[in-house]
């Protein structure tokens, strides 16, 4: 249990930070040259986007979508192509919920040592899983364990996605845990931060993440009394279009 302190240091942080940011909102850096458009942080002191990788996932899915409505808080999931194919209603009720969905591939492999023709493979049949639930194709993808190469910037450009989203706050809950650890590493997160958290797992079907929804449903209500706000990725980097699974 975070205590009044960590609160007081966290509300105190955001007004050090607070004024420069608003404006900036929707300016994203700093974009790699070398690896392609990245995503790492929102350029605002009041917004924390909350992402979700791994699921989606019948054992805590539907509970955390629950959760976020009641604090207003949108998120997205970057979700894997096969566990959509096995819960395609629960996909396409998180994006009905009004959250984002990114696309984290369809098998959850190191892309390192993939070739471009391979990702391009695990990419597409992600976003044809995710259109296929959904209506929709994800602009944005998480590489698996954050591990890239030089070799995914371009698959991503000529298959018309905006980039990759990463992270610049790990919560470390990609294991089953007792949620205390979990609820002590979120008293640091800040704004402006953008959060990895897991409501599923790759090779496991309906994976524990109870410790997940513990912990958010300590904190969330925290935020947003500290008047953070829960954008999703593409609310950070608004285009028109979506990109069509056949991009
Ligand atoms: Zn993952």
């Amino acid at each position: 249990m975070p205590g009044e302190d960590s609160i007081i240091e966290w509300a105190t942080g955001l007004t050090i930070a607070g004024g420069a940011g608003l404006t900036a909102w929707a300016a994203v850096s700093p974009w790699s040259e070398l690896f392609g458009p990245v995503l790492r942080r929102a350029d605002s002191p009041v917004s924390m986007p909350l992402t979700f990788d791994d699921g989606p996932n019948p054992a805590i899915t539907p509970a955390l979508l629950d959760l976020l409505e009641r604090y207003g808080a949108r998120g997205t999931f970057f979700m894997i192509g096969r566990h959509v194919r096995a819960n395609p209603q629960l996909a396409a009720e998180v994006l009905a919920r009004g959250h984002a969905i990114g696309n984290h591939t369809e098998t959850h492999p190191n892309l390192i040592w993939l070739s471009p023709a391979r990702i391009r493979e695990e990419l597409l049949r992600c976003q044809e899983a995710i259109e296929d639930a959904t209506g929709h194709g994800p602009r944005w993808m998480r590489p698996p364990y954050g591990f890239r190469g030089p070799q995914l910037a371009p698959v991503l450009r000529k298959g018309g996605w905006a980039g990759m989203a990463l992270w610049s706050r790990a919560m470390f809950d990609w294991k089953p845990q007792p949620p205390g650890k979990m609820i002590r590493r979120m008293a640091r997160a800040r704004g402006g931060e953008i959060l990895l958290m897991h409501d599923g797992d790759p090779f496991i079907e309906r994976a524990d993440r109870s410790h997940v929804l513990r912990s958010l449903e300590q904190w969330l209500p925290r935020w947003a009394e500290a008047g953070i706000k829960f954008p999703t990725i593409d609310d950070l980097t608004a285009r028109s279009a979506a990109i069509p699974a056949t991009a």
